[in-house]
Order: structure tokens, then C-alpha cells, then sequence
């Protein structure tokens, strides 16, 4: 999968994905990452890529020129991966969902990292083709958010995880957060693994992790179960049997 990054900052971004399994990915063609420096679009010896808001206010913005420049650059020179994705903490949050669809769009994407008071509106009007954040939150700069985003949907893409079944099992795969996971020593500081996971009996061990699901879910992020609609009837009866009456009253299951 193609993806390609646009950044003042294009160290940052590539020595980050030089390593662990994006630098695997890389290196095994699974990832061809293409991280292009936003100063290439610049003109003048100081390659500037900002200036003082109109209307004033305090910081500075990225000029839409630089930026239409480097994008178009690229789109000639060897094509674009479309969508290209502005990070802002305006965007559409960036969650499990979006990171599918990207893992399976073919075609890959683009992401374009803001600095500063973010860019002109209309490299958002006229250039991109959506816009991302990561959370409700201000970063600095683009540059962690696209990471986020490129690490999260490329351990999706076949090949790159060395478990391919690790990636299904996980926190919101199915709606719900993961169950508490266990390694050696059985026993650390006194502190001891629940006894069912050493039991070798797989069919008690699902329940168990079923159940920690799905209480870890309820008490931490009870608006994920609301968002897939709730908890079934199996479940609740699960939970009734756990003894975890309390937690159910407590989200309006009696
Ligand atoms: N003044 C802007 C924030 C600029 S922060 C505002 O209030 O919306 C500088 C840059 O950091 C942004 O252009 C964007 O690329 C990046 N950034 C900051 N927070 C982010 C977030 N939560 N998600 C994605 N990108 C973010």
C-alpha cells in the first residue's frame, strides 16, 4: 500500500517508521511510504511556508501556495494516493472503523500535517479530500497524528503483523475493549494470573474473556456498548451468572 506524507518536517516522520514493524513493512515492500517535504513547494532562499494571518490574531499559517505547489509536485511527477487527508483537530476522529476502510482501500492515501495556527482554509476548500484528527486535543504539529494513523492502519494490511490473527481479537474489533492479557510467571510479586487461564480448558478461558470484555467495556467505555447497540440478551444473562448484577444496574440493565 502507497502512502505518502507531506510535512515540514519529513525527519521526523521517517525516522519514526524506519523502526519495529513500519520499518519491517517498509522494507518488505508491504508499506511504500513516501514522506515529501512541504519546503519543496516553497520559493526564496528562506523556502518559507507560512505568514501572519489576515485579520490578525497571534502565530502563523501555512500559505496555500507552498502547499498546492508540493501536492501538485507530486501528482505529477509519480501520482497522488487519493484521499488526501488534511490532520486537524477539526476532522472527522480518526477511530477503528476509518482504519479499515484505509487498510482496504487499495489505492492507499495521502496526509497532509499542518504546524503552527494550521494552513489556509483553502488548501481545505480546494485541495483535499477530507480531513482527519485524533482526538479532541491540540498536537503542535500534524506530524504524530499521521503516524497514528499510519500505525494503526498498517499493522492491518496482510503480512505486516507477525499474528494475522492478533489484529481480530483486539480492542474494538468486535465494539468492545480487550480482555486483560496474562505471561509468565503465573505468580509476580505475590500477584497471581486468574487460575482459569492456566487451565488449559479453552472453552472456560473464551467465557472468562468474553465476560472481562464485556465488564472492562461497561465500566470504562459504557458508549461503546451503547454505539453497537447495547448488550444482548446471552450477555446479560452471561453477566447475571458472573455476578455482576451491581455494574448491570448501574447501566440500566435490571
Ligand atoms: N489553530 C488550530 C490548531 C493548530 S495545531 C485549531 O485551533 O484548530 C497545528 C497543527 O497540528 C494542525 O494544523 C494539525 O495539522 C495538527 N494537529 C493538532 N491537533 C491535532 C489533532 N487533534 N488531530 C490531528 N491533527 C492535529
Amino acid at each position: 500500500m502507497r502512502v505518502d506524507v507531506f510535512t515540514i518536517f519529513p525527519a521526523l516522520v521517517d525516522d519514526f517508521t524506519r523502526l519495529s514493524l513500519l520499518g519491517k513493512a517498509r522494507k518488505d515492500g508491504a508499506l511504500d511510504l513516501r514522506v515529501h517535504d512541504l519546503r519543496d513547494g516553497a520559493g526564496g532562499r528562506h523556502r518559507s511556508v507560512d505568514d501572519a494571518p489576515f485579520g490578525g490574531g497571534p502565530g502563523m499559517v501555512f500559505m496555500p501556495e507552498p502547499i498546492f505547489a508540493a501536492v501538485e509536485g507530486v501528482q505529477e511527477r509519480e501520482g497522488l494516493p487519493r484521499p488526501l487527508f488534511l490532520l486537524s483537530p477539526g476532522g472527522r476522529t480518526f477511530n477503528q472503523e476509518i482504519a479499515e476502510e484505509l487498510a482496504n482501500s487499495t489505492s492507499g492515501f495521502s496526509l497532509l500535517c499542518g504546524r503552527y495556527e494550521g494552513v489556509d482554509q483553502r488548501v481545505c476548500d480546494h485541495l483535499v479530500d477530507g480531513v482527519l484528527s485524533v482526538g479532541d486535543y491540540v498536537l503542535s504539529g500534524g506530524e504524530v497524528a499521521a503516524l497514528a494513523v499510519i500505525e494503526a492502519v498498517s499493522r492491518l494490511l496482510p503480512g505486516v503483523m507477525g499474528n494475522d490473527e492478533s489484529s481480530g481479537v483486539e480492542s474494538f474489533s468486535d465494539g468492545l475493549l480487550e480482555y486483560p492479557q496474562y505471561t509468565r510467571p503465573a505468580e509476580f510479586r505475590g500477584w497471581t494470573v486468574p487460575s482459569i487461564l492456566l487451565s488449559g480448558d479453552h472453552q472456560r478461558v473464551d467465557r472468562w474473556r468474553r465476560v472481562e470484555s464485556l465488564v472492562r467495556t461497561l465500566r470504562h467505555r459504557p458508549d461503546l456498548v451503547d454505539a453497537r447497540g447495547g448488550l444482548t440478551r446471552e450477555e446479560v444473562e452471561m453477566l447475571v451468572e458472573e455476578g455482576e448484577v451491581e455494574l448491570l444496574a448501574e447501566r440500566g440493565y435490571t
